[in-house]
């Protein structure tokens, strides 16, 4: 185990908690603000200098096995040269010009040609605004106000899914989680009436439901293969349901995948599953960590956004750099074998399930390959988010510090939450899965101190 020191992170910290409101420009890295996850404090690095393939390098010299990969974006790994080139060329040529480009019609073709599901395309700057976006198309087509979703699934920072969906606030545990419940100040007590927050991989209850409120519901939006709070798949038939029912009470199918589009394969969760929602929503991994999102979906529902009965708008929309980032990801994407990055991923969960096996410790590994959660567990396997409750004293949590902890000690970065998830690039190689593997069973054996 080597020791990691973060005298330089710590003293930045200092200075970026005066100046920023917190210390972070995103509530989603909290931990590393607040030094402190579930409660446990943990060292982990604050603060950044540069990434190179599959590593970090911190402020403080310290190298790391990333596995956050800035929280799913950088699928090619950091500083991609493809993608670096990309970027540098049309940064040359300017940025925004108020007027199309053929970048876009480029891009907007690349991804009609591998999202089935998509006719039309309309580039926006996050994950937040595609789905902010998709929802106002959906409430603007049937003329409802609703939006059904699912516990532990996350779609931004907007006001309708600030309700009953997450933990993450205030590091807290599991506020709310599927109640009418607000999960933090400042958001419109109005988004109480408008979200139905429903646990996933519940066919009885989704089905009861849209019966009940099917003709007030504008739209369901949902992961297609959960990520946020846990990776979890869904169940057999479940999205195929999903999609009849939506068909049959005239509600629009939204799937969100800012976390599943690129990961799961070109086409995204939809292909994965061979399930053809009515809009779609994609960011992360769509330009190696440049700031674009889409949201694609069928002529008949995207057109009249163009009329201008529907308003869209954005300074940013379709701005050249990402854009230019998004092609030259996608080109490299197409190059590459989504069936050895799978492999590789399901090695590195095989290693981490032996790990759980060798040391007698209850876990579960779980997730397609690109990505993973490991949960400590006495369950076979998680299907929705309430599986992992639990109060946060309880052992498996404890455990789970303990072994996020001990990854940090030894030079491997994973997103430092129970539901959290291990995202793989085409950049991480044997030698970082061998590495991982070794560091994921030491750590799992560290966590037996706890009974
Ligand atoms: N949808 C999903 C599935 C996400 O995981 C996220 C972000 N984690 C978002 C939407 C929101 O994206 P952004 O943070 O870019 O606004």
């Amino acid at each position: 185990m080597r020791p990691a020191s973060f005298v330089k992170s710590r003293k930045l910290m200092e200075k970026a908690r005066k100046l920023i409101p917190g210390g972070t420009n995103s509530g989603a890295r909290s931990t590393i603000t607040r030094g402190l996850y579930e409660g446990f404090k943990v060292n982990m690095p604050a603060f950044i200098e540069r990434g190179k393939g599959s590593h970090l390098f911190d402020v403080d010299g310290n190298e790391w096995i990333d596995y956050i990969m800035g929280f799913g974006p950088v699928i090619l790994g950091h500083a991609n040269p493809a993608v670096v080139r990309a970027v540098k060329d049309q940064a040359e040529k300017g940025t925004v010009f108020a007027a199309n480009t053929e970048l876009e019609l480029k891009l907007s073709e690349k991804l009609t040609e591998h999202i089935s599901s998509a006719e039309q395309v309309l580039l926006t700057n996050s994950g937040s605004d595609a789905t902010s976006i998709a929802l106002r198309i959906a409430r603007a087509q049937t003329g409802r106000q609703k939006v059904l979703k699912f516990e532990g699934h996350y779609h931004g920072w907007h006001d309708w899914d600030m309700v009953g969906n997450t933990a993450a606030v205030f590091g807290t545990f599991a506020r709310g989680m599927g109640q009418r419940t607000l999960m933090a100040d400042g958001i419109a007590e109005s988004a109480l009436n408008d979200a139905i927050v429903l646990p996933w991989n519940n066919p009885e209850l989704l089905e009861k439901t849209m019966k009940m409120h099917g003709d007030e519901i504008a739209a369901v939006f949902t992961e297609g293969y959960q990520s946020n709070f846990g990776v979890m798949p869904p169940e057999k038939g479940y999205l195929e349901l999903m999609r009849k029912l939506t068909k049959d009470h005239g509600v629009i199918f939204v799937m969100d995948e800012v976390i599943t589009g690129f990961r799961l394969g070109l086409g995204g969760a939809q292909e994965y599953f061979n399930i053809k929602p009515d809009l779609s929503t994609f960011s992360k991994a769509m330009a190696n960590g440049f700031t674009i999102a889409a949201v694609t979906g069928t002529t008949e529902l995207m057109e009249p956004v163009a009329e201008d009965r529907i308003y869209i708008a954005g300074t940013f929309n379709g701005s050249s750099v990402p854009v230019a980032a998004s092609l030259a990801t996608i080109k490299e994407l197409e190059k590459r074998s989504y069936e050895d990055y799978f492999a590789l991923g399901k090695s590195i969960m095989k290693g981490i399930q032996d790990g759980f096996t060798d040391s007698h410790v209850p876990g579960v590994v779980q997730g397609p390959g690109s990505m993973f959660s490991v949960f400590f567990t006495d369950k076979d396997k998680i299907a929705f988010t309430r599986d992992v409750y639990s109060i946060p004293q309880h052992p498996h949590i404890r455990r789970s510090a303990i072994f996020y902890q001990e990854l940090v000690d030894r030079g491997v970065l994973v997103s430092p939450a129970r539901y959290g998830r291990m995202y793989l690039s085409f950049a991480h190689g044997k030698q970082d899965a061998d590495r991982t593997i070794e560091a994921c069973q030491a750590a799992i054996k560290a966590t037996k101190q706890i009974s």
